[in-house]
């Protein structure tokens, strides 16, 4: 077992030593709760999915967990436009972003914390950050003093000069410095607020990671991960609060970025508008071969994305439902070494994947039954790795897209049974006009000593 992971606290791929090997911690940056995810959004949940599927593979015990930001400016400002309660606006979203991610077929994490629920933390950790010298309090605010912290920056590399010059943040008159940033605000009126030692008011985005983590994972733990955009400022000022507050040298031994989803390459984004959501893609195309086409560029990588790839990977899930299919057992095997030390050399899944069709040629080549049910084994036994091929191969195969206006399951079982029945009469003509009918509306039917199993084509 040799787990190498890239770490941007060094920019370089270490070893990974857990703090304990018998309880792995991780942390992942979860969504704000105000609309549908989009893709690009699942690519990095994608991702860290696929490493705490991998880190349970590998260590007895593993937490995995992911926030939920249910308190935020744009959560506020969605639900003055709309007219829903906030409460509707996050408890829908939060609905709609499980089902998306289910569908996706992303484990849930161990724990998914939730902002409004931690705020007696936060407040806590503020507390200490002030009586420690590292934060004020002014006009209702509490700010982090970033000059108070020497090594504040090393995560995004970043001087507290280039800061200073660079501090395009808000000018606010009560800042001692224009670096500083804001850990509880004041809450207008009509806006959610919790009472404070220093007054109404409601958390800053970052603090909400602090505390969270710190509650359920402890003050130092293994790995903090999250798209890229969020190195600076979100993962720079969680590092700076979480270690000033407990005085550690490191909030996360290994810190993760995933790289962005891009379309005709600029950055998804809703700002920008141009974005697919998950749900919309999942009216298209099965689950799974969304995944696949996040999961088929390295993690680290930008990725372009185009529904053919999303195609692609569909051809691609077909082929190795394909081996499984027919099969009536399918051996229970291990994860083949050659798959597993690619996802372990820092998530190469773009090798892991080849290796995984390179089994499934291999099932083709065979002649030998028993060694084709065992590359059929070890496929399963890697595709069950990053939670693909789960589904029974029939099922899959009759997956239909919503919407497409294709025959649904019971009327091609009710041809398929007329035709049958028709070749029982001998009526071959009929059966024949059945069977084109069917092809017709792109239904393949397929004849075999079990009976007759069909396919959209
Ligand atoms: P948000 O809900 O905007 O905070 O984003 C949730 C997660 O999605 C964060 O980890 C972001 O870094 C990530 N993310 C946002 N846009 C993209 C993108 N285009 N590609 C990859 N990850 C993204
Ligand atoms: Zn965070």
């Amino acid at each position: 077992m040799a787990l190498t992971l890239y770490n941007t606290l060094t920019r370089t791929e270490e070893a990974f030593a857990p703090i304990d090997a018998e309880h792995v911690r991780l942390y992942v940056c979860g969504p704000t709760v105000y609309d549908y995810a989009h893709i690009g959004n699942a690519r990095t949940f994608s991702a860290f999915d696929l490493l705490a599927r991998l880190l349970k593979h590998l260590y007895p015990r593993v937490t995995y967990a992911r926030n939920i930001t249910d308190v935020d400016d744009k959560i506020i400002e969605r639900s003055k436009q709309s007219g829903e309660p906030i409460d509707g606006v996050t408890a829908r979203t939060t609905d709609q972003f499980h089902a998306d991610m289910d569908d996706l077929g992303l484990l849930r994490p161990d724990i998914e914390p939730r902002a409004t629920t931690h705020i007696p933390q936060m407040v806590e950790m503020i507390g200490n950050l002030v009586e420690k010298g590292f934060a004020y309090a002014a006009e209702g605010h509490v700010l982090f003093h970033v000059p108070a912290m020497q090594d504040y920056g090393r995560l995004s590399r970043r001087s507290q000069d280039e800061l200073i010059a660079g501090a395009r943040v808000e000018v606010a008159p009560y800042k001692r410095s224009p670096a500083d940033f804001v850990l509880w605000k004041p809450a207008k009126e009509g806006e959610p607020g919790w009472d404070s030692p220093w007054g109404r008011g409601r958390p800053g985005w970052h603090i909400e990671c602090s505390a969270m983590s710190a509650q359920h994972l402890g003050q130092v733990f293994d790995i903090h991960g999250g798209g890229l955009d969020l190195i600076f400022p979100h993962h720079e000022n969680e590092i700076a609060q979480s270690r000033c507050a407990h005085g550690t040298a490191v909030m996360a031994n290994y810190w993760m970025h995933s790289g962005f989803l891009t379309i005709a390459g600029d950055k998804m984004s809703k700002s920008l508008g141009n974005f697919y959501t998950v749900r919309e893609l999942l009216e298209e195309f099965p689950g799974e071969a969304i995944r696949l086409a996040l999961l088929s560029a390295h993690y680290r990588q930008p990725l372009d994305f185009t529904k053919e790839k999303i195609a692609q990977a569909k051809q691609t899930l077909d082929r190795w439902y394909g081996v499984l299919r027919g099969l009536d057992t399918v051996q229970e095997a291990d994860v083949p070494a050659e798959v597993l030390s690619a996802l372990e050399a820092d998530l190469n899944t773009p090798l892991a994947i080849s290796q995984i069709h390179e089994l499934a040629g291999a099932f083709h080549r065979e002649q030998d039954p028993a060694k084709k049910l065992e590359a059929a084994a070890a496929l399963k036994a890697a595709g069950g790795l990053f939670g693909f091929l789960g589904h029974p191969p029939e099922t899959w195969f009759r997956w239909t897209t919503a919407g497409a206006g294709g025959l649904d399951e019971a009327a091609i079982e009710a041809a398929i049974q007329a035709r049958k029945d028709a070749r029982k009469a001998k009526n071959f003509a009929e059966a024949d006009r059945i069977r084109n009918d069917l092809a017709a509306q792109g239904i393949i039917l397929e004849d075999g000593p079990q009976g007759t199993s069909w396919k959209r084509g």
